[in-house]
């Protein structure tokens, strides 16, 4: 489902050159849930950001969904990244828009009717919890409850793959767990591929299928979570 070959993303002009990706390679399975874990500086912000182009990669391809991203054309790259849904470290939701607005928001831009906007919505709330609090601002909400508005509107638009870009990482324990058991939730039940990065030993252990270590703009080791950290 998502493909990375040889991607190397170089930052800044003459002065200063930092590698952060260096010829790095990976295979995600459609449906499912693989972990990159790494140190800080390590290049998971750069490899997640290189997948929806969000950041374009110096060198390599990126295939998501048997397309090659890196080739297409600005309408049509567009397109396939409404089919990328993203979750982030801070939420990024609109501080003024209500919980519900912004669930709908990425139905807003592309022309949705309203109709179908509202039947959406309301099936994306109940999804993850929230139905009770619709009408009220990310300032009103938890943490865990502004993440799951996150994902909420990352689903919006029926994605093919879910990125997590440190997704649990400003939540405390007892609410990273409820984010990641919603996350394999959504997973079984839409067989979804799920991307995550992640500092964190624990998101990988308790619901990543296989992982990946990268180190220094590279990856270092990959397998199944379970022989790649019960190793002697
Ligand atoms: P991680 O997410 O694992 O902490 P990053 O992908 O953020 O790693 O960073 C990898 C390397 O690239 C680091 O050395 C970082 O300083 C550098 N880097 C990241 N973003 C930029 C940028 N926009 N400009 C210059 N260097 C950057
Ligand atoms: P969680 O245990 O999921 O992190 P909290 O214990 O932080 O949730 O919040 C519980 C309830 O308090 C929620 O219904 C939430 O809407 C409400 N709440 C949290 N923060 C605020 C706030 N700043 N203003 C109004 N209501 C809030």
């Amino acid at each position: 489902m998502i493909e990375l070959k040889g991607l190397t993303k170089v930052y800044g002009s003459k002065k200063k050159v930092t590698t952060a990706l260096s010829g790095l390679s990976l295979t995600v399975d459609k449906g499912e849930i693989f972990g990159v874990i790494g140190h800080s500086g390590a290049g998971k912000s750069t490899l997640i950001r290189c997948i929806n182009l969000l950041e374009r990669p110096t060198e390599g391809e990126v295939w998501v969904g048997g397309v090659e991203l890196t080739k297409l054309g600005k309408r049509e790259l567009q397109q396939k990244r409404s089919k990328i849904g993203m979750i982030f470290q801070h939420f990024n939701l609109l501080s003024s828009a209500t919980v519900y607005n912004n669930i709908a928001f990425p139905l807003t831009l592309n022309g949705t009717p309203k109709a179908v906007i509202k039947e959406r919505v309301n099936e994306l709330l109940a999804l993850v919890g929230l139905e009770e609090h619709s009408d009220k601002f990310p300032a009103q909400l938890s943490g865990g409850q502004k993440q799951r508005v996150g994902i909420a509107r990352a689903l919006a638009s029926d994605p093919d793959v879910l990125l997590c870009d440190e997704a649990t990482s400003a939540l405390d324990p007892q609410t990273t767990d409820s984010i990641l058991n919603l996350l394999l939730d959504i997973n079984k039940k839409f067989k979804l591929t799920i991307l995550l990065i992640t500092h964190e030993m624990h998101v990988i252990q308790s619901i990543c299928d296989r992982v990946a270590v990268i180190h220094e703009g590279g990856i270092v080791e990959e397998g199944p979570v379970s022989e790649v950290f019960l190793k002697p």
